[in-house]
């Protein structure tokens, strides 16, 4: 198989001869009346009635009962971190083969994030290589605390994410994270819909968060929510991401520093006209991927599946070229063709802010970010794939 016949599998997938894009959301008219409401109700901002309903929304969706809605997936990890206490001088374990928000909401509260490498069936977080560097470099203060050793500074929390939608071996993950006293944030930003064994990404951790930008799965033009296994740390981060102020009729009281990152309707009427499509559009998603999963099969192209534990969202499929060359020779042709296809982030370490950030063993993350393509994934596709 040769890049131009890439091109030509997804150029029949979308039926255009056009530019064609990695990942576009679609909008109808419910999309314009809810926003249409906002702006005619003058209820645009932080006050109205679809934050709820966007809240709840999503949190029946996941079958959870806690949502608080902020303006960005960002936003919700820094509030979620916040919460559970990482501070100045802390560290937060996390993937190095993630996109930049992850680091940098870390990073915002005075934090430092590290690197432990990822897995062949998930691409996320590796509950061997995260057991393998507990073990040899961290140990258990008298307290319960989780200590580096040759730093001195505590292990706060761990971010898994569920890359291109594919869930963390999430079991193995809060096992570890239990034994050595560690809270989990799970950044399901690009994993909404996603099961694992049966259950959403997002709710599994101590806290979850999920975006709703433009390039996600569904989208409120910016958003985020915060998803908490408990509902007194929901009211707890409901009140700090809105300025912790106390509820009055006319009285301004506030009782602590506090985040203005509180969603405001008009992004929120977005979300709930988007919301009420999400089962389609995962099924439409999911069928896509079974197809450029039959067309890549047997190819020098090797297709991203899920891990047999989870049913994924497939937010963005991926091919494993053969090495970093071929994935080039892919990206450059689709490219110039018009057919827009990306490389996997830039490894965290090597980015100029994180290169003295602590790291395990990442031999797995350079593998994929040398040879991983995204290709167009957006659900307006034209074919009967099924
Ligand atoms: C999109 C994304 C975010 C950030 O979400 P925003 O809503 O864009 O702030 C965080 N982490 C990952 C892995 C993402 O893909």
């Amino acid at each position: 198989m040769i890049p131009n016949d890439v091109v030509n599998c997804v150029r029949d997938i979308y039926e255009s001869n056009d530019f064609i894009s990695l990942h576009e959301p679609t909008f109808g008219s419910t999309e314009e009346e809810y926003v249409l409401n906002t702006v005619r109700s003058t209820f645009v901002s932080s006050v109205g009635q679809y934050v709820e309903q966007f809240e709840q929304g999503v949190a029946d969706y996941v079958k959870h009962n806690n949502a608080v809605a902020v303006v960005n997936g960002t936003a919700a990890l820094h509030a979620a971190l916040h919460y559970i206490g990482v501070g100045f001088g802390d560290l937060v374990i996390t993937q190095a083969f993630t996109f930049v928000a992850t680091c940098n909401a870390i990073k915002q509260l005075g934090a430092e994030p590290v690197f432990v490498d990822i897995n062949h069936e998930s691409l996320s977080l590796c509950p061997q290589a995260l057991a393998n560097f507990l073990e040899e470099q961290c140990q258990l203060s008298e307290q319960g605390i989780c200590v580096h050793k040759a730093s001195g500074k505590a292990i706060k929390a761990m971010v898994p994410m569920h890359t291109f939608g594919h869930p963390a071996k999430m079991d193995e993950i809060q096992t570890i994270s239990q034994k050595w006293g560690i809270k989990v944030v799970e950044d399901a930003a690009e994993s909404l819909g996603s099961l694992y064994n049966g259950k959403h990404t997002g709710t599994l951790g101590d806290h979850g968060i999920i975006s709703f930008n433009g390039n996600k799965i569904i989208t409120c033009g910016a958003g985020g929510i915060i998803l908490s296994k408990h509902l007194a740390a929901a009211n707890a981060i409901k009140h700090l991401t809105t300025t912790a102020k106390k509820p009055h009729s006319w009285e301004f009281e506030h009782d602590q520093v506090a985040f203005n990152y509180r969603m405001p309707n008009l992004n929120a009427a977005l979300g709930c006209a988007q919301l009420e499509k999400l089962s389609h559009i995962v099924e439409q998603k999911r069928a896509l991927a079974k197809f450029y999963h039959r067309f890549f099969s047997d190819s020098e192209y090797q297709f991203v599946c899920e891990p047999k534990y989870a049913q994924s969202n497939y937010w963005l499929n991926a091919l494993v070229c053969q090495s970093e060359k071929h994935r080039n020779e892919l990206l450059e042709f689709t490219n110039s063709k018009q057919v827009m296809t990306r490389p996997a982030w830039r490894l965290m370490h090597t980015l100029p802010m994180y290169s003295e950030c602590i790291r395990g063993d990442l031999s797995t993350s350079v593998f994929y970010q040398s040879r991983i393509v995204n290709i167009p994934s957006s659900y307006n596709y034209k074919l009967k794939v099924i």
